[in-house]
């Protein structure tokens, strides 16, 4: 980046803020896979010089939670141990673990045990020191989904905010960073040949203050209508991709209803229970009625419900991942469901390509390659089919990768799925408070 913001000592900064956070999870000695995975992220982000935009997106949530408000992370964001414990994403991308929150025994679930499987869905335990109830979790994601092959990608910071402190979001990131902040613009020409000028929808430059932001592109007054009030870049923000660094700051009304129920469910949401039966049931349910009030996704709700049946998080996850992908559900999961493949089989996520091929005995660096032409819809190659037939690995598979258009990463999955049922928490549990807001 030619103009990026960057945040003092931040290396440092990060370093300490995530091992700070990973001791109060994990204890004085952190466990073997806690460390090796912290620091292959922190070591990674060091070389990229990317540390400021994790800590701009702690500072982003950090503010929302004074405020009473969470984030959540879109994208590949949430695949980073690093964001979980900055704090601004929900999903703990360790294997499947148990972790006693009173003396701090931790222990992966069996070597054996299924990647497909959040930890959320492994059994009870009693902790064999102490015999309090341990806790379990872990999504089990490669850090190579956010970061690639060789650990260097750029991380997208997109994160989901309460639209009512989105603007406050911004104003503070100004103070807090002493840095001018502008939108990001649209320009795009229409078939017509008309330039059509428009705003990112949540979009923005941190722009430092010694930089001359004319340099880097002409800005327009804000829209008379803009929930941020800030001036907007007029070159279409592709254009200005190597240049200066975006964050997304996405409205999702959804965290505002959560932000509010935590008081009054009597429940911080951090301790709602992520595998009670009536939660999934109910969150489920709540996620139909909005599917079912779509005539879009009408369809699909009805015959996802008759056929996938979710007893279990991992299980709500899938679905999400078949819902929001493109080609992953008409004419393929639908057809395999029916057929007798299970759920948590069919080809929900990019991280389910390249699970399934390790699974299979295939390299690292292979599966990336084929889960990445996958995801964006390319297909396999003949090559790559056969080489897939080789490993053993079913023709379903092959042959439902190959109607594939678009994958989800599975960290969004959860997050959303994580989120939902927080909120099924709260309308069961505060129903009044939630029909306040919602209405
Ligand atoms: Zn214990």
């Amino acid at each position: 980046m030619q103009y990026d913001c960057l945040m003092p000592d931040a290396d440092n900064a990060l370093r300490e803020r995530c091992i700070g956070a990973a001791h109060a999870v994990y204890g004085n000695v952190l466990p073997t896979v806690v460390k090796e995975r912290l620091f292959l992220e922190l070591n990674a982000i060091e070389t990229g010089h990317f540390a400021s935009r994790y800590l701009i997106a702690a500072e982003i949530s950090d503010q929302s939670k004074r405020m009473g408000y969470p984030v959540t992370t879109r994208g590949t964001l949430g695949s980073a141990f690093v964001s979980r414990l900055c704090g601004f994403s929900a999903v703990n991308p360790l294997p499947a673990h148990y972790l006693c929150v009173k003396c701090r025994y931790f222990e992966l679930a069996d070597a054996c045990a299924d990647e497909r499987k959040h930890g959320f869905d492994l059994p009870k335990k009693i902790c064999p020191h102490c015999g309090a109830e341990m806790r379990s979790d872990g999504a089990g994601i490669l850090p190579e989904i956010l970061m690639g092959k060789s650990f260097s990608r750029e991380p997208a910071v997109i994160l989901n905010c309460a639209p009512r402190i989105r603007k406050h979001l911004v104003d503070h990131l100004m103070n807090h960073l002493d840095a001018r902040v502008i939108r990001a613009g649209v320009a795009r020409r229409g078939a017509d040949g008309e330039l059509k000028k428009g705003v990112h929808p949540g979009g923005i430059y941190i722009v430092p203050k010694e930089a001359d932001i004319s340099m880097i592109t002409a800005v327009r007054e804000s829209d008379p209508d803009d929930a941020f009030r800030l001036p907007i870049a007029v070159r279409d923000y592709s254009e200005l991709q190597n240049v200066l660094t975006r964050y997304d700051l996405l409205p999702l009304p959804a965290l505002e209803w959560l932000g509010d129920p935590e008081q009054s469910a009597g429940r911080k949401t951090a301790d709602i229970p992520m595998n009670d039966n009536t939660l999934l049931e109910a969150c489920y349910r709540f996620e139909s009625d909005v599917l079912l009030s779509n005539p879009k996704t009408r369809a699909w709700a009805k015959t996802a419900a008759a056929l996938a049946k979710p007893r279990c998080f991992s299980d709500v996850v899938a679905l999400y991942g078949l819902l929001y992908g493109e080609g992953t559900w008409n004419n393929n999961a639908e057809e395999l469901l029916r057929k007798g493949i299970p759920l948590c089989d069919v080809i929900a996520y990019r991280d389910d390509v390249l699970q399934c091929l390790e699974r299979y005995g295939a390299d690292r660096e292979s599966s990336l390659r084929i889960m990445n032409r996958i995801k964006d819809g390319k297909g396999l190659t003949e090559a790559d089919e056969q080489r897939m037939r080789r490993l053993g690995i079913p023709a379903w598979f092959t042959d439902s990768c190959k109607k594939i258009g678009y994958l989800f990463p599975r960290s969004q999955g959860v997050e959303y799925a994580i989120m939902n049922l927080k909120l099924a928490y709260c309308k069961l549990n505060c129903p009044d408070m939630y029909d306040k807001l919602s209405s």
